[in-house]
């Protein structure tokens, strides 16, 4: 479905873990507002060539850059991608994520370190090859996938919440460092979305959650996708360093 407006029409955007969930929903989202889109994913190529095939449905150019985020040579690697073949990056969203839920005591150094290196460090280096590029054309929009985890984070995320409190702290001081370049930089932190990132927690959370929501349903990634797409807009002029939570008001509970 193409959007009544093209507001993206001509710009580039760098979508990180877009091959399924939220992150394959804001690429659709952009691209039927006019974006081209350089997709990066994981491992799930199958997944990523039928996201490719929407996005060329609706008339867009699109890119598929795999590689592990979390390994730090990529960011750059699929960055230097980006830019050989499109030449221009507009809008940045590090949405790749993963969780590792286990009580403190039980987690192992590797479930810390992925998840840190995941969440919080791929982003860094990716913001860190983006901005050169960005900078020179004085134009970019930057969304960070953060989590109502950092806010109000459940039993056994530690790891996970420190790496989007992070991820938030970050998104606030690369605003400080951009905005004179007129690059926004902003985040969004979901409650609790249909994904496959949550089958197990809604399957055996549903109470608990459903108590925790002022709105008493979960969100599709279409939800967040629309989210992002204002911050990452050209009509977004003067939000930048906030972290946008859209979360059925979970995190009043
Ligand atoms: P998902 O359904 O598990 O999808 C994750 C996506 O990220 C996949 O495309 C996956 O690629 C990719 N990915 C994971 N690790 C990667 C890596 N190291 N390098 C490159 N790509 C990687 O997750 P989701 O629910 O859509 O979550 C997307 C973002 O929203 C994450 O940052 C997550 O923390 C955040 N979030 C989600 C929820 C929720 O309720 N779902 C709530 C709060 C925040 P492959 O398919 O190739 O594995």
């Amino acid at each position: 479905m193409r959007e009544d407006t093209m507001e993206f029409e001509g710009q580039v955007a760098l979508v990180t873990g877009g091959s399924r969930g939220i992150g394959r929903a804001i690429a659709l989202k952009l691209a039927a507002a006019g974006c081209d889109i350089a997709l990066n994913y994981r491992s799930a190529t199958r997944e990523a060539e039928q996201v490719a095939e929407r996005i060329a449905g609706l008339g867009r150019r699109v890119e598929l850059f795999q590689g592990d985020v979390s390994d730090p040579d990529v960011p750059q690697a699929v960055f230097t991608g980006v830019r050989g073949s499109f030449g221009r990056l507009d809008v940045l969203v590090n949405n790749a994520g993963i969780t590792r839920d286990e009580l403190l005591v039980n987690q192992s150094l590797k479930d810390i370190e992925e998840v840190l290196a995941t969440n919080l460090v791929a982003p860094m280096l990716t913001v860190q090859a983006a901005a050169p590029l960005m900078l020179r054309r004085r134009y970019g929009r930057i969304v960070n996938i953060s989590s109502s985890a950092a806010s109000k984070p459940g039993r056994g995320q530690s790891n996970y919440a420190a790496a989007k409190g992070g991820l938030e702290a970050f998104t606030k001081a690369m605003a400080v460092e951009l905005a004179s370049r007129g690059i926004l930089v902003n985040a969004v932190a979901p409650g609790v979305i249909n994904t496959e990132m949550t089958d197990t927690i809604r399957s055996h959370g549903e109470e608990e959650i459903m108590r925790r929501l002022l709105v008493k349903s979960y969100a599709e990634p279409e939800t967040i996708a629309d989210a992002v797409a204002y911050l990452a807009s050209p009509r977004n002029t003067y939000t930048t360093g906030e972290v946008l939570h859209v979360d059925g008001g979970l995190k009043m509970a």
